[in-house]
């Protein structure tokens, strides 16, 4: 975890300067930040503070009052700049806060008054250029003790989404957290080691752990609070109970929030109570093994499932969909809801066309809006807001047009807000400037005032112009000119050359190295008239800049409501042009227990193959097929077959098409999907400790409706171990019918194919591949049945090894497979196979004394009574019952 906390310092003795009286008074405030501490044109941090800062900005630490008994250690960066360097100490998780001159210093009459306006943090973020537009930026809050239950208000200040969560243990806190990807998390003070090493535990170290006081999340105001912050009556509207265990966070969270941002954040007026029974759930293993949002490799998004179906124009949709993929939909009214408008704009590709036309004008509502209710819009944000609601009449049209209901209902979401267009069309210039108060944000007409000013301003800067052409023609001086700088303000300059015609009552001013600098009278008179002009021309235009603010924050909820249905417009659009791009199909939903996919395919993999090299395939799971034992050559297809089966679901279930020629659906309630062996050393986790946890998981929270997909589970220890296991966790998946999942389950271990004479519902398939000499052909076509081999020889050639090395592994596997192995698998010398360690009670040889131990010991065994120690445990009686074989690894 990475903290940003340090005590303020004061300086080593002497009395203080009442700037650093201020600036401790500041410091106390906000103890756990690094102060950015206005002074003039800079930002200055003091002792620990510029310490922790300097070498994280790559910048200077100098020292104020050096010698003195203040001398204090100090860094600082430009004003102009600040955003830069505030956005790398958030980056490198700290907490900055910035401490601004509260009045103008030439007024101020003795310390300039400084407040502390804004603390910013990673779950505080709010301005674009530090946020990706394509996902949301949570803080979260945190209330219940450990171990748990906990409620969770999970806030993005950023786009005003708040939502509330359960989490019943220690497991789905880490997975909602990694859910929000969290990039902030308040708790209570007395919770904050708990929590710190619970973060620790979970993988979830880069998480910055805020604390609060503990009576923010006093319980019995917790309602009471939220309920003013929403501006409602009751929570019922939100389908929120009033003892929702999530209250007490959300009441914290959104003071916090006050406190931090010292603004009422007023755009946070709803809130979405998480049901874990409305979505698809995919735990945070699975969705990493199927890669939807993130890849393996390197956590990116490249050959992602999010990448393979983004056609989004907007960050709205871009975001939308994200959610969209992680947590599906399990309700058949809702997934066809989405099918219908896809349908729609698939058939009608023009309509597609104009509505993605008019969806590329459109900005990132949600954020502009954010910024405008905590008061950090720029006449940029305004200008672009302008133009999403311009681009609106046409999102509209065009849905409307569609003639699915769903398309007309979602039309009828979109509300044009012509009133608030319109005063920001009569306001707002058409390109304005970056910030007001040069009268350039506010268009001319506008109002009156500014007009007048703003002529002012132009009419005195004129009779500038005109006084130069007159005193050159006096003068006689050809290079005479009048110009300005900020501390001078305007003066006549004349170089060495013409000095002597200088009259004697113009007034020097200053001398530079070319000549002299003069005022006259006059000039000066213009001078305090045009700064007058001026300071009225920005105060007005701020003043008016406000107004349009004010107006778009009290549209507040009509452009949220709006954003909303863009969001879903441009998702819905989007799978449509992907459907029509790649080729998928409309799914159907069906209630009878069935998944029926015809000529499937990957979606990512297809992507990375040239165009009609996929091989697709068909996966069929019913009530006899329950579990497809998936087995075939290395490089073969496996794992891209298993998880093209779950990923179709996934994305039927999103709304989406699929890529396959049909597709028939029974929803699934979950889907699990444990590949390969991954470890999680951070979290103190072996390979085949997280197999093995993973595995639990499945067995402990799988249901007859949910899609469980395992990839090779029981590689990752000792061969006969891992046969053992993996062959229990199948007959377990099929007899407990509490359980009976649809699964596929890929495997090495092709004596596993024998258990389908075994077990009803239980069937092999395999992965096809042609074999000439030492070379094979990968076909990737599924075909009943069991393959008989793994080829893993063959691959290693394709891979390169050296030639020696590839001779000697067929020299050894014939040497093995013809004794030593033979005997251990209980082949006889011709290949027959005999399967003496898991024979059948009606087959021939009896099994030892102690093979009839161990086979005893498994049957007794309860998976789901057993922890991992024990499991492992009960792993080392067994290969000790069968001769200590667990050195034997594959
Ligand atoms: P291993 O047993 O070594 O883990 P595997 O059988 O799981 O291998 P995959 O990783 O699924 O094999 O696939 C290997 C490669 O084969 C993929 O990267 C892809 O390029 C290609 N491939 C897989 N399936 C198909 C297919 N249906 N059509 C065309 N190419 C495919």
């Amino acid at each position: 975890m990475t903290r940003s906390g340090q005590a303020a310092t004061t300086p080593s003795g002497g009395k203080l300067t009442p700037m650093f009286r201020q600036w401790q008074q500041a410091k106390r405030q906000h103890p756990d930040a690094l102060l950015f501490f206005r002074m003039g044109d800079f930002y200055e941090l003091f002792f620990d503070d510029a310490r922790t800062a300097a070498p994280i900005l790559g910048i200077a630490l100098t020292s104020r009052g050096k010698g003195t008994a203040t001398s204090a250690p100090m860094c600082g960066v430009p004003h102009h700049a600040a955003r830069n360097y505030i956005a790398r100490l958030v980056k490198a998780g700290h907490r900055v806060a910035v401490c601004e001159q509260m009045e103008d210093p030439k007024k101020a009459k003795g310390m300039v008054r400084r407040e502390v306006v804004r603390v910013v943090s990673p779950g505080t973020l709010v301005d674009a250029d530090q946020l990706d537009p394509g996902s949301g930026n949570y803080l979260a809050c945190l209330a219940g003790q450990a171990p748990g239950p906990w409620g969770l208000c999970l806030v993005d200040l950023s786009t005003g989404g708040m939502v509330l969560a359960r989490a019943g243990n220690e497991p789905a806190l880490a997975e909602v957290l990694s859910r929000y990807e969290v990039r902030e998390l308040l708790v209570a003070s007395t919770s904050a080691a708990t929590l710190e090493a619970l973060l620790g535990r979970h993988g979830l170290g880069e998480v910055l752990l805020t604390t609060l006081d503990d009576s923010l999340f006093e319980p019995l105001l917790a309602r009471d609070r939220v309920v003013e912050q929403l501006q409602v009556a009751s929570l019922a509207g939100f389908g929120c109970e009033d003892d929702h265990p999530a209250l007490p966070a959300t009441a914290a969270a959104l003071a916090h929030l006050q406190r931090t941002q010292r603004v009422q954040p007023a755009h946070l007026d709803r809130l979405r109570v998480e049901d874990p029974r409305r979505i698809l759930l995919l735990d945070r293993s699975s969705r990493r093994n199927l890669e939807v949002v993130a890849n393996l490799r390197d956590g990116g998004r490249s050959q992602t499932l999010l990448e393979a179906l983004d056609a989004t124009l907007t960050p709205l949709g871009a975001r939308a969909l994200r959610t969209w993929l992680l947590e599906p939909l399990v309700e058949k009214n809702a997934i066809l809801a989405r099918h219908a408008v896809v349908e729609a704009l698939v058939q009608r590709a023009e309509v597609r066309a104009s509505l993605r036309e008019a969806l590329r004008e459109i900005r990132d509502l949600e954020r502009l809006l954010s910024r405008a209710a905590l008061r950090r819009s720029t006449p940029h944000d305004l200008a672009a807001l302008r133009r999403s609601l311009a681009a609106l009449p046409e999102v509209r049209e065009a849905l409307a047009g569609l003639t699915a209901p769903d398309a007309t209902a979602l039309a009828a979401r979109i509300d044009l807000l012509e009133d608030l267009l319109g005063e920001l069309g009569a306001g707002l210039a058409d390109e304005p400037g970056a910030a007001p108060g040069e009268g350039r944000v506010i268009r001319e007409g506008y109002d009156a005032d500014l007009d007048a000013v703003r002529e002012l301003a132009r009419g005195s800067r004129e009779l500038i112009a005109g006084i130069e052409t007159r005193e050159r023609e006096a003068t006689g001086i050809a290079s005479l000119k009048i110009k300005y700088n900020k501390v001078f303000g305007y003066f006549l300059e004349v170089s060495k050359a013409n000095l002597s015609r200088v009259p004697p009552e113009w007034e020097r001013r200053q001398t530079i190295a070319t000549g002299e600098r003069y005022v006259t009278a006059e000039i000066k008179d213009l001078e305090a008239r045009i700064l007058s002009a001026s300071e009225r021309l920005a105060e007005r235009e701020k003043a008016l800049f406000e107004k349009l603010v004010d107006q778009v924050v009290a549209q507040a909820g009509r452009v949220r409501e709006t954003a909303a249905a863009i969001a879903e417009a441009d998702v819905l659009a989007g799978f449509a042009e992907v459907a029509a791009r790649e080729g998928y199909v409309r799914p159907s939903l069906a209630e009878d227990d069935r998944i029926e996919i015809r000529d499937g395919r990957h979606p990512v993999v297809e992507r990375l193959l040239e165009p009609g090299r996929f091989v697709p395939n068909d996966c069929l799971l019913d009530d006899k097929r329950r579990l497809l034992i998936v087995t075939g050559p290395n490089m073969g297809g496996k794992s891209t077959y298993l998880r093209q089966a779950a990923l179709i679901v996934l994305m039927a279930q999103a709304g989406a098409f699929v890529p396959a020629r049909s597709a028939r659906i029974s929803l699934v309630d979950r889907i699990f999907c444990r590949v390969g062996a991954s470890d999680n050393l951070a979290g103190g986790e072996s390979t085949f400790m997280v197999e093995m946890t993973e595995t639990a998981n499945i067995l402990h929270n799988a249901t007859p409706r949910s899609l469980v997909i395992l990839d090779e589970i029981g590689r990752g220890t000792a061969t006969w171990d891992g046969m053992a296991i993996a062959w229990a966790v199948v007959e377990h998946l099929l007899r407990d019918t509490r359980l009976r999942p649809k699964a596929l389950f890929a495997t090495h271990y092709h004596e596993l194919t024998e258990l389908a004479a075994r077990h009803e519902g239980l069937e092999n398939v395999h992965i096809t591949v042609r074999e000439h000499g030492q070379e094979v052909v990968f076909l990737h076509r599924v075909e009943p049945g069991p393959s008989d081999r793994s080829y893993g020889i063959h691959v290693a050639r394709l891979a390169g090894l050296p030639d020696a090395v590839i001779t000697r592994a067929w020299e050894i596997l014939e040497e093995i497979s013809g004794e030593h192995l033979a005997d251990k698998l209980g082949r006889d010398r011709d290949g027959v196979r005999q399967l003496s360690l898991f024979e059948s009670p009606a087959g021939e040889p009896e099994p030892s004394p102690e093979e009839a131990q161990a086979l005893a010991a498994l049957r007794e065994c309860d998976p789901d009574d057993l922890s991992p120690r024990q499991a492992h445990e009960l792993l080392y009686r067994l290969i000790g019952l069968l001769g200590g074989q667990s050195s034997t690894t594959r």
